[in-house]
């Protein structure tokens, strides 16, 4: 049966956005950083240290190198912002304003290096 996120994962009081996450089996507990490289996360586990640390450290940042307990973490903070965006829903339309200006900035970012790339072959 799974495990309800706030037995596995708990806020690191005074450091803003790290939480220590139970490991599966539930035997150990690691040190997850969710703004680390840029927001993808960091977290002390074997897994991540050999895997994606690598990849990250040198300056890719992608969506998937990110392990299980990043994961949780991450699904801990999305909870606890929806729980109380419903609780006020002037709070609630804010952060979704929020959450879709960043997507629209990235996705005009995005858009920005697309349209050079395109710019520089027709030069060519
Ligand atoms: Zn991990």
């Amino acid at each position: 049966m799974p495990r309800d996120l706030t037995h596995e994962v708990e806020p690191i009081f005074g450091e803003r956005w790290c939480y220590h996450v139970r490991s599966r089996s539930g035997h150990q507990a690691y040190r997850v950083d969710l703004e680390a490289f840029e927001g993808n996360g960091q977290c002390d586990c074997l897994h991540f240290e050999t895997r994606f640390k690598p990849i990250l450290s040198r300056g890719i940042a992608r969506d998937w190198l990110r392990c299980y307990h990043i994961l949780r973490a991450r699904g801990l903070v999305l909870n606890a912002i929806i729980a109380s965006s419903n609780r006020s829903p002037t709070f609630g339309q804010m952060l979704s304003k929020i959450v879709r200006l960043v997507w629209e900035e990235t996705v005009n970012k995005w858009k920005g290096k697309h349209e050079d790339a395109e710019d520089r072959s027709l030069v060519r």
